[in-house]
């Protein structure tokens, strides 16, 4: 995919004058040093805490609805994080055959190259695969560049090798991420997906639960991310993603709303 044009966000660019007038200042008034540093620590702090506010767009473009176009034909967008599981994934597949239901997959690669098999059967019945990073890592918000290039672009690398074409979207661990995210997906022309809603299908072990914070005010345009990889098992043993999966898809039906993939979304 052709790389993307990288403009800085309305908060990088005050940052970096924030950083410049600091500097100019204390070259005219070198006591002013402390405060200098104040304002320079203060926006770093402030730059790291909205990293770690997965739905915020103030580090650059977000995906956290589909495009109003898409809102308008009745569309939701169904996501399955952290996979491909050899368990789940095909239970998944045979849900979503069963409901005529196309949705977007965002892969770990390390475990994609693992069982090339699943990317293969998620193409086959017609999904998305898309970039969730190489390892998962959970300190990828705490990544260098180079380390965040690294596991954007190996991850880009082997899943569009199994995929037979590039993931277009990008999702970080936990959708935790630092400033020096955008830069690099654009560089390979990705763009930042998350979500309207997700259901901690991957922590709570109660289906009723995480169906309810899916559905709850369901709207078109909504975009819901579940898990088919590290999914969390109900009482009965059963990943809670298979109980909760029909559910969803009859409420969304109910509705009178269509769930898609991230096909859907028109590139920029
Ligand atoms: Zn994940």
């Amino acid at each position: 995919m052709a790389e993307r044009r990288w403009t800085p966000s309305p908060l990088l660019h005050a940052s970096a004058a924030l950083h410049v007038a600091a500097l100019a200042g204390v070259s005219a008034l070198p006591a002013a040093w402390p405060w200098a540093l104040g304002a320079v620590a203060g926006n770093h702090a402030l730059l790291g805490a909205i990293g770690l506010w997965p739905r915020s767009s103030l580090l650059g473009p977000n995906l956290r609805r589909l495009p109003a176009d898409n809102a308008r034909r009745g569309q939701v967008g169904l996501c399955f994080d952290d996979g491909p599981d050899p368990e789940v994934t095909p239970a998944v597949l045979d849900l979503l055959d069963r409901a005529n239901t196309k949705a977007s997959f965002f892969c770990i690669a390390d475990r994609a190259a693992r069982q090339p098999a699943l990317i293969d059967a998620i193409v086959r019945h017609g999904h998305t695969v898309e970039n969730h990073s190489w390892h998962h890592s959970h300190r990828f918000a705490a990544l260098g560049i180079r380390a965040i290039r690294r596991e954007v672009g190996e991850a880009q690398r082997i899943l569009t090798d199994l995929a037979g074409r590039p993931p277009r979207f990008f999702k970080p661990p936990a959708g935790l991420r630092n400033p020096l995210l955008d830069p690099v997906l654009a560089s390979f022309g990705l763009r930042l997906a998350t979500w309207t809603r997700r259901g901690y299908d991957a922590v709570r072990r109660d289906p009723a639960r995480v169906e309810r914070r899916l559905v709850r005010n369901l709207a078109p345009g909504d975009l819901l991310m579940l898990h088919d990889g590290s999914a969390a098992r109900g009482e009965d043993g059963r990943p809670v993603v298979l109980t909760v999966l029909p559910r969803l898809l009859d409420t969304v039906a109910a509705h009178g709303l269509t769930a898609v993939s991230l096909e859907v979304v028109a590139d920029d």
